[in-house]
């Protein structure tokens, strides 16, 4: 059993998490190795979340707007028609290019990749089903654990990817459902629901909640964006809870009541998109060899600098703490790598941007209304729409708003919200502002080139402590 190849640092999964650490691993002159089962890198996000979703939402709304946006901007089109096989044969070609990308920055970095399944043999030692068959066994003085989540099944209904689907299946439909239902009005409910309705399908959002967007999402823009959402051709069913799902017939019955008691209701589709939620994913992980904590969630238990009980093990992205994104598992990658290194790191939990590609785009950094309420902390609020900008008016995109929160006493910036287009780029300018401990008046007292969408966002800063000057 000593054969093993032995490592300054292994990581376990091979997604946006263990990816990067690998590679800052490599930058910084550790020997490395990185572990992955899915015969690809990148994990959920290059192959079957973020990369693939952003480009059917984005190719599904240019054909959206040349159906529908199109006379009133003097352009006139003929004959337009869908070609799905060749929009998913898009979608896998950036899919591809990227996860072959990361292999180039493993050679690049002197990253050893090795594919196949890792389970824990004890606290150094790794055991790793290979693809290709066969056994290997490596050895750590740093693990880091990055298996990534999986999506919350819908309890009584069983997962195929082509009636009752999860996101997986949602991004490799082979045609438009005539109808299709979505439990779960999340984010990625929201993107998925949006993608098919633009291509034709009729699609129903089923949600428990009062709003959309899940808890992160401020109320007011929460309801704006239901609002666009539904003048789209989406149909909402909030504060509505789904009891039991039937997938044996034809096609898929759900059994619905409204969470405060009324009336209930059978719905039913061709396809059923389950979208509750995503839970960490340890299988076959020999944990138990270890005796790593889960809380009740199922997330790996860590302190401040990611550490299990056992300190040379820590734990980052999807499987652990915090919010599901790829841009977090990324912070987390980098800092675990620089706390081996070097004995310190950082991520800022409270200035990561949150964003939601649907058409227009929503996004947020730092806290909202309700959460500064709950918190009892003082604030004034600034905001500025879109109908108001020179921009906007332009490229005939004026719905939504930029929206400032601040807090009473100093103008420090707490959170940013904003519905429009572009939100998810202008976001990271508020998430700056709010690394850096910026007021609003220091954002509104910044020159922004004009004419651009962004002066909207200067001018809800302005507003937040002063008034705008165009509206
Ligand atoms: P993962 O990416 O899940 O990677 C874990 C990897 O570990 C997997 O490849 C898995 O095969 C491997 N693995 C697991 N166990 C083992 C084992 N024992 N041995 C070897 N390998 C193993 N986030 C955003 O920020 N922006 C977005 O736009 C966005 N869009 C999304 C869209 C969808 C449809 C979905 C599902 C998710 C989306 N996310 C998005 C979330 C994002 O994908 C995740 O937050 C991110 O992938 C987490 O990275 P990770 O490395 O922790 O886990
Ligand atoms: P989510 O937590 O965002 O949303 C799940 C929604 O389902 C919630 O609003 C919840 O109230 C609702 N729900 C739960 N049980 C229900 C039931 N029985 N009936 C009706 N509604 C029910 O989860 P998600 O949308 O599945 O996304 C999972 C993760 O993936 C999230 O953490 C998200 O951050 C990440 N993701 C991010 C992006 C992005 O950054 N653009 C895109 C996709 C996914």
């Amino acid at each position: 059993a000593s054969e093993a190849k032995d490592y300054d640092v292994i990581f376990i999964g091979g997604g946006v998490a263990g990816y990067v650490g690998a590679i800052k691993a490599g930058q910084e002159g550790l020997k490395v190795a990185c572990i992955e089962k899915r015969g690809s890198l990148g994990g959920t996000c290059l192959n079957v979340g973020c990369i693939p979703s952003k480009s059917l939402l984005n190719n599904s709304h240019l054909y959206h707007q040349i159906l529908h946006d199109t006379k009133r901007r003097g352009i006139d089109v003929g004959d337009v028609k869908l070609n799905l096989k060749q929009m998913m044969k898009a979608k896998d070609e950036s899919v591809n290019g990227l996860t072959k990308g990361v292999e180039f920055l493993f050679k690049k970095n002197g990253v050893d990749y090795i594919k196949g399944h890792g389970a824990f043999v004890n606290e150094h030692e790794v055991a790793v089903s290979l693809i290709d068959g066969g056994q290997t066994q490596v050895k750590g003085k740093n693990i880091v654990v990055c298996t990534g989540s999986e999506t919350t099944p819908f309890p009584g209904l069983e997962i195929d990817e082509k009636k009752v689907i999860t996101s997986t299946g949602a991004i490799a439909l082979e045609e438009v459902p005539k109808k299709m239902l979505v439990i779960g009005g999340g984010i990625i409910g929201l993107e998925m629901a949006s993608v098919w309705s633009r291509l034709g399908s009729d699609v129903t959002v089923v949600e428990f909640l009062g709003q959309i967007g899940g808890p992160g999402m401020d109320v007011e823009i929460a309801k704006n964006t239901q609002k666009i959402l539904t003048r789209q051709g989406l149909k909402f069913k909030l504060n509505t809870k789904v009891t039991k799902g039937d997938a044996s017939g034809q096609g898929v019955k759900l059994d619905l009541e409204a969470a405060k008691g009324g009336k209930n209701e059978t719905v039913e589709a061709d396809v059923c998109l389950v979208a509750i939620g995503r839970r960490p994913y340890t299988d076959g992980l020999g944990l138990e060899n270890v005796g790593i904590e889960q809380d009740e969630r199922k997330r790996l238990v860590i302190d401040q600098e990611y550490r299990t009980k056992i300190p040379h093990i820590r734990v980052i992205g999807d499987c652990t703490f915090g919010p599901m994104l790829a841009h977090k598992a990324e912070e987390e990658a980098v800092a675990a790598v620089e706390y081996i290194k070097h004995g310190h790191g950082h991520v800022n939990y409270n200035a990561i941007p949150s964003v939601m590609y649907t058409n227009p785009e929503v996004a947020w950094v730092g806290q909202n209304e309700k959460e500064l309420k709950e918190a009892g902390v003082k604030y004034n609020v600034g905001s500025f729409p879109f109908t108001a900008n020179s921009r906007a008016k332009t490229n005939l995109e004026t719905d939504g708003m930029v929206k400032f929160l601040s807090d009473a006493e100093t103008d420090r910036i707490l959170g940013v919200h904003i519905i429009g287009a572009n939100a998810g780029e202008m976001i990271a300018e508020g998430t700056l502002a709010i690394e850096y401990g910026a007021s609003s008046e220091d954002v509104a007292r910044t020159c922004h080139a004009h004419p651009t969408l962004a002066e909207a966002f200067k001018e809800a800063a302005m507003s937040t402590y002063s008034k705008a000057i165009h509206y």
